[in-house]
């Protein structure tokens, strides 16, 4: 065991942040904290939503236009709070059928696009993760991350003409039952409170009051064994770690 092996790159040396999630509210909920603070240190921060978010909607009544443009304003409030430069969405069918290789493209894309330094995204090896979209977006996300300099896989014509071949710094997953790192958010909790408050489409009063016990109760245990009173937590990797190394999930 060499300890390059289980070198970590540094996520708050990063500018560009390319945060993949499979719902509208899987960034703010899991990493809302860490998401403002790396945003308060100066890092432009973009959220790139796969599924379209409709299956939760309380409000099953709406037209779907106006289902849409209440995600979006959801996620545009939060996003102001939290910091964030952009957000994009794929608009795969939520908790539905779609192809695992149109996301990687997608996902792709958007990469060769933004040219971020980091790719953000829920742990896909999550041990008893039923979710489909968490499982989708987490590896399609690390598989991006890892073959997006690789252009004989093809997305968008005019991004794969203009793309100029640079280097991600990491990979980093939220969620994570193999966290390495433990982010001290005592000074975000009240915006990452904030932003999820945004996310009304999906909750009525009663379960966003729910929603925020528990997300305190989470964010005290994760600083449980830390000097600080909030926390998250993140298994922070090289996306070289990804692939063929058996003792990845101990770095
Ligand atoms: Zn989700």
């Amino acid at each position: 065991m060499t300890t390059e092996l289980f070198d970590k790159p540094d996520l708050f040396q990063a500018k560009r942040i390319l945060v993949v999630q499979p719902h509208y509210d899987d960034n703010d909920i899991a990493l809302g904290g860490t998401l403002a603070k790396l945003a308060t240190n100066g890092a432009e921060i973009f959220y790139l939503t796969v599924t379209d978010d409709l299956v939760g909607i309380i409000d099953q009544s709406l037209s779907e236009a106006d289902m849409l443009a209440g995600l979006k304003a959801d996620l545009e409030r939060a996003g102001e709070i939290i910091g964030i430069k952009d957000s994009f969405w794929l608009g795969y069918p939520d908790a539905g059928k779609y192809d695992y290789f149109d996301v990687r493209r997608d996902i792709m894309q958007h990469i060769r696009a933004i040219q971020p330094d980091f790719v953000i995204t829920c742990d896909p090896w999550m041990p008893y993760e039923f979710h489909n979209d968490h499982i989708m977006a987490g590896k399609a996300a690390a598989d991006a991350a890892s073959l997006y300099g690789l252009l004989g896989l093809q997305t968008d014509p005019a991004v794969d003409a203009a793309y100029e071949p640079f280097e991600l710094s990491g990979i980093a997953f939220y969620a994570s039952a193999y966290p390495n790192t433990v982010v001290d958010i005592t000074a975000e909790w009240g915006k990452k409170r904030d932003a999820v408050d945004q996310y009304r489409m999906q909750f009525s009063a009663e379960d966003m009051e729910m929603l925020l016990a528990h997300l305190e109760m989470w964010a005290r245990q994760s600083a449980a064994d830390s000097p600080f009173t909030y926390a998250e937590t993140l298994k922070v990797m090289h996306t070289w770690q990804l692939h063929l190394f058996p003792d990845a999930w101990k770095v």
